[in-house]
């Protein structure tokens, strides 16, 4: 089945088609980890936790990498403002590193209780920064920077194109970026590459560089670790609606400016969780995490549920009635489940072509730009439906929670831990036990039953044939 993704570069839904058969090299804007995560960016994180799911449901092998920001992500991000790592040392009379160590683990921590499942590898920019240098002077080399009161700048005036991801004109994106603009910048909207300027003088994690010492912009991180580690060509780019005007935009000029070439072929992008009372915002101090969540009392799977409720490139806005109205919906559900295996009580596959049936239609759903709301229809028609046996519900609803990931397996209850592979070698070797008790293989078809045994499986000759079933 082709999946089919909205790409922000294109404005339209595509077909896609990874770089390399059967693999995927993703890319996806990790933390700074100056603060905890709030749900706003979680949601974010569940959403590519989603996509990545969906390819690896549909066969391919996913590289993901996402960078962890340690260094240089200041307020703004068009290079205004203070560094955020050194706000948060400030703030709890902590070094950088220990600040940034601690957050980076809650940030993990937090991704687990979400079950969202870890990339392939999680660089951290300061251990980077020989890369970004490399990078940076790639970029000199051809022309594309300048260097002013001890800044590297990017000219994105040398770059043809600049605004294709964000489809704005230069003066909507300028407009969008802060009033006070750097006076050494040649067009407002070129952006530091190294940050070299008195005004960081005392920055607490500074490096050695050609152009003095200093530290890297923030953009350019993601360039860098993201070439290093997937190669000039990335299938697809993520990260959240905010950055696509600056953030991307940035990462798309500096990256085909050193490499020559276009560089990543799909860019998604989630919309934003908001607050009944506005926009989520850490700078502002008051921000909902998940441990918040968690101390109101709410499973952190029923947040993973809340935002599944909803498409990912639609608003999303969080209150605690709702999150409460999840809660119980999904406690719902998790109760028919539990009941629906503590019932399996034929242990057989009566109607494969059914569940090809609703896999397909599941499938079809989840590859129509990861519309998970229609494929928790199919959950819930799965569910109800009576021509089903209880063993053929599990088998459906194990598969589908592939995609959701909200461990509606693990309520599994003892001695009904089948599974559809299971299943499977049951019926395939009691077919060969069957054929050789017809040739009189008397030994053949003892050791076959002993074989089902140590898997648990007794077998029950019955006037209607073989029939099986877990041992009690
Ligand atoms: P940051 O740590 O600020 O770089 O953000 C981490 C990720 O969360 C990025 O992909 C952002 O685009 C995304 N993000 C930030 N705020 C929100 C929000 N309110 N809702 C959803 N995603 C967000
Ligand atoms: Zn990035």
């Amino acid at each position: 089945m082709s999946l089919k993704i909205y790409n922000t570069l294109t404005k339209s839904q595509e077909k896609f088609i990874p770089i390399e058969n059967g693999k995927v090299k993703m890319y996806t804007c990790g933390p700074t980890v100056y603060n905890f995560a709030h749900i706003g960016n979680l949601r974010t994180y569940i959403f590519e936790d989603i996509l990545k799911r969906v390819l690896e449901y549909g066969g391919y092998e996913v590289k993901h990498i996402m960078n962890i920001t340690d260094v240089g992500h200041l307020q703004s991000d068009a290079d205004d403002g203070e560094d955020k790592m050194r706000m948060g040392a400030k703030r709890e009379h902590k070094s950088v590193l220990e600040i940034a160590r601690f957050y980076e683990d809650a940030f993990i921590k937090d991704l687990e209780k979400l079950n969202i499942k870890l990339p392939t590898a999680v660089p951290r920019a300061t251990e980077h920064i020989e890369d970004i240098i490399n990078l940076i002077k790639t970029l000199e080399e051809k022309g594309y920077t300048y260097t002013a009161n001890k800044n590297v700048y990017f000219s994105i005036d040398m770059f043809e194109n600049y605004y294709k991801l964000a489809n704005l004109t230069p003066e909507e994106l300028q407009a969008g970026s802060r009033v006070d603009v750097d006076r050494f910048k040649r067009n407002p909207l070129d952006f530091v590459l190294w940050f070299g300027n008195s005004k960081y003088e005392n920055h607490i994690l500074q490096w050695d560089s050609p152009w003095g010492v200093g530290f890297p912009g923030w953009h350019i991180e993601c360039s860098a670790m993201a070439i290093k580690y997937l190669g000039e060509y990335v299938d697809i780019h993520c990260g959240g609606v905010d950055h696509i005007p600056v953030h991307h935009t940035n990462e798309i000029a500096q990256s085909e400016a050193a490499l020559g070439h276009k560089w990543v072929n799909y860019w998604m992008h989630g919309e934003f969780l908001i607050l009944d009372n506005g926009k989520m915002s850490k700078s502002k101090g008051e921000f909902l995490t998940l441990d918040k969540l968690i101390e109101e009392g709410f499973d952190p799977l029923v947040y993973r549920y809340y935002v599944l409720q909803s498409k990912y490139r639609k608003p999303l806005t969080f209150s605690y009635e709702r999150l409460e109205e999840s809660k119980k919906s999904l406690t719902a559900l998790r109760n028919k489940i539990s009941f629906i295996i503590e019932n399996i009580d034929e242990f057989t596959i009566k109607d494969k072509y059914k569940i090809k049936k609703y896999k397909d239609e599941f499938n079809k759903y989840i590859n129509d730009d990861l519309n998970l709301a229609n494929g928790f229809t199919v959950l819930f028609d799965v569910i109800k439906d009576d021509a089903l046996n209880n063993l053929e519900k599990k088998i459906l609803i194990e598969d589908f929670d592939k995609i959701f990931g909200l461990d509606f397996i693990k309520i599994d209850i003892e001695n009904k831990n089948i599974n559809e592979e299971k299943v499977n070698l049951v019926e395939k070797l009691l077919k060969e036990r069957e054929e050789s008790r017809k040739n009189k293989d008397w030994e053949k078809s003892d050791n076959i039953r002993k074989l089902l045994l140590e898997m648990d499986i007794e077998i029950l000759d019955t006037r209607q044939g073989v029939k099986w079933k877990i041992k009690e």
